[in-house]
């Protein structure tokens, strides 16, 4: 691909359209799921406060899962709801066999401890995969929860059809909820990575050796488009209002678009994905607890006959 070729225009990786996708195909599979198991996934959405972002966040959450079949519940306190009350709330979801997924929207007033509040929710119904354990998991490549924005990345790139194994991606941002863990995705995927962050002293020097570059900040316009490698997969996962009042990512995409190869756009890239694969990581966690549940039922099935054979 050549940067002088002046009506060269990348081609827009179409979130939205990849993530409806993904929801017709669990859409179709949950009535088949709840004819073998009895019941359908279920998500819990915990909220606590006002916070208007939050809000809408948790209710197009919970109406993608509604919209697929999946029960989903929101459960929302004042924000001055004591950490030991949402504690223990925690504590009854996590004994309750019915409930599949739970999420606590954050963040959380200042009064509360996130990462006590995250660690409480049961390592097996972390939708977020944000729980230590699911973290510890991801970095030793053992079985866990996996966030839902790397997730969803990782799917955007690789709907490119453009193989990870072998090139070198670039992750701007290592914040623990994007950046450090599609990093670590990008390595599973055999990528050669290279995480920058606000003490890189050269930042374009690094993100020009992108083929495949994730930007993860949170600052209109820092990447231009001479930061980009002609042909570069461009994925753009910040969100911020600009002056106007529109949403915008961190890549300067009219002018990015000349040079990149793939580009995801904000709205519309990163953002349908990240909600795609909590409906995905919901799905994982009902299947685990229905396969959990009909070995037991299995096993009881076997220790009554033994005792009904021995009297
Ligand atoms: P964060 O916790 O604030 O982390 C931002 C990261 O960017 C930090 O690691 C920071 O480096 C780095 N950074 C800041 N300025 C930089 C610069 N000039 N050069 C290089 N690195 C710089 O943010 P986050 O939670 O990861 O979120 C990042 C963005 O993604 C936000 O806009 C957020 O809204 C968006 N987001 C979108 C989705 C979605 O579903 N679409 C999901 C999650 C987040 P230091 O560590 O050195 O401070």
């Amino acid at each position: 691909m050549n940067e002088d070729n002046s009506d060269h225009m990348a081609q827009i990786i179409d979130g939205k359209a990849l993530a409806t996708r993904i929801r017709e195909k669990m859409k179709d599979r949950i009535p088949q799921l709840e004819a073998q198991y009895g019941r359908r996934p279920s998500l819990y959405v915990i909220l606590v406060g006002e916070d208007p972002g939050s809000r809408i966040y948790v209710r197009n959450k919970i109406n993608a899962a509604t919209s697929v079949g999946m029960d989903a519940r929101l459960i929302h306190f004042d924000d001055d709801v004591s950490e030991s009350d949402l504690l223990n709330l925690i504590h009854v979801l996590n004994e309750d066999p019915l409930v599949d997924g739970i999420l606590v929207q954050l963040p959380l007033p200042a009064h509360m401890n996130e990462e006590r509040v995250v660690d409480a929710i049961a390592k097996d119904k972390d939708v977020d995969g944000f729980h230590a354990l699911n973290v510890g998991a991801l970095w030793q490549g053992t079985h866990g929860i996996t966030p839902c924005t790397p997730k969803g990345i990782i799917q955007l790139i690789m709907s490119t059809g453009i193989p990870i194994a072998g090139k070198i991606a670039v992750v701007v941002g290592r914040s623990n909820i994007v950046g450090k863990p599609v990093a670590k995705l990008l390595l599973d995927e055999n990528a050669t990575v290279i995480i920058t962050h606000t003490r890189t002293p050269d930042l374009k020097a690094m993100t020009t050796q992108a083929d495949i570059l994730v930007v993860a900040v949170g600052k209109e316009r820092l990447i231009t488009a001479d930061m980009i490698k002609p042909g570069a997969v461009v994925i753009d996962v910040g969100i911020t209002r600009n002056a106007d009042g529109k949403l915008v990512g961190d890549v300067d995409f009219e002018a990015a678009r000349k040079v990149a190869g793939y580009i995801t756009p904000v709205p519309g890239g990163v953002g349908p994905l990240t909600i795609a694969m909590l409906l995905k990581n919901t799905m994982e966690c009902f299947l685990n607890h229905a396969e959990t549940h009909s070995r037991v039922s299995k096993l009881w099935t076997t220790i009554i006959n033994a005792r009904i054979g021995s009297k």
